[in-house]
């Protein structure tokens, strides 16, 4: 039932920052998920465990019920199903056109050509970037970067996608925009992962709530029961 889950999960940065202390979560296929919290609540910390990128000092990683073992077969698996749009789009683009940006994950695949034209081609569409496919991506506004960042993680096709504050500095029209993405690829059953500080947001948007406090979940459960219950 579960298809992502965090079990007591420590963390510490090579500096001494506890970033996680024990945190657990369990994702159900499928549903909409926020995770509330001010900035440096470990939001991202938590989000790097989820693919692999980080490995807890403490604690497990489940997908589809298996725990993660972190060799490196494992965790290209991993990260083919659970993919993450970074905050800064910028860390994220580095090829010269949009369209090779995008087509880079599923040429890494080894998918053939077709395939490949066929996800670039439907994750730029469903981005609204399409028209700008031949655009070096330097050339971008911050939205069309924005955009073109997830396309670049849509087109791997990955069954989880976790978006690390989307809507943060876009104007309410970007971010309705950025809304209409994850309704579709909700509609299309896959799971969704969304930080953000936008209360209204999660409250409106999301099955399911954690709020996160200075590396702890102090809260969680459905938007009505995290906001009206307390
Ligand atoms: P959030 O995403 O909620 O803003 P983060 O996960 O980025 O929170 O940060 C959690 C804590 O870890 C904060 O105290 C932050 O300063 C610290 N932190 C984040 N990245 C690093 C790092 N690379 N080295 C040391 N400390 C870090
Ligand atoms: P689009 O090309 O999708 O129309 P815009 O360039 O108009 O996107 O930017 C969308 C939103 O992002 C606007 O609210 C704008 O103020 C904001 N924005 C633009 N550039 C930056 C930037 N470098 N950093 C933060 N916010 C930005």
């Amino acid at each position: 039932k579960y298809i992502l889950q965090l079990q007591d999960v420590e963390y510490e940065y090579p500096d001494g920052t506890k970033a996680l202390k024990g945190v657990s979560i369990a994702v159900e296929k499928g549903k909409k998920i926020a995770v509330l919290g001010a900035n440096g609540a470990g939001k991202s910390t938590l989000f790097l465990h989820l693919n692999g990128i980080l490995k807890p000092k403490k604690g497990k990683l489940f997908y589809n019920g298996e725990e993660v073992r972190y060799d490196r077969k494992s965790l290209i698996q991993l990260r083919k199903k659970v993919g993450i749009v970074f905050q800064n789009p910028d860390i994220q683009l580095f090829a010269a056109s949009v369209e090779q940006e995008v087509s880079f994950g599923p040429m890494n695949l080894n998918l053939p050509i077709p395939e490949v034209k066929q996800r670039v081609e439907d994750s730029l569409k469903s981005t609204d970037t399409y028209l700008l496919k031949d655009k070096p991506t330097h050339f971008l506004s911050y939205g069309q970067k924005k955009r073109v960042s997830i396309a670049d993680v849509l087109a791997m096709d990955p069954e989880i996608i976790i978006f690390d504050e989307p809507t943060a500095y876009l104007d309410p029209y970007h971010i309705e925009g950025i809304i209409d993405i994850f309704n579709a690829l909700s509609i299309k059953g896959k799971t969704i992962i969304v930080s953000t500080h936008d209360v209204e947001l999660a409250y409106s948007w999301a099955d399911y709530i954690y709020i996160m406090k200075e590396g702890e979940i102090v809260s969680s459960g459905t938007p009505d029961k995290v906001f009206c219950d307390s």
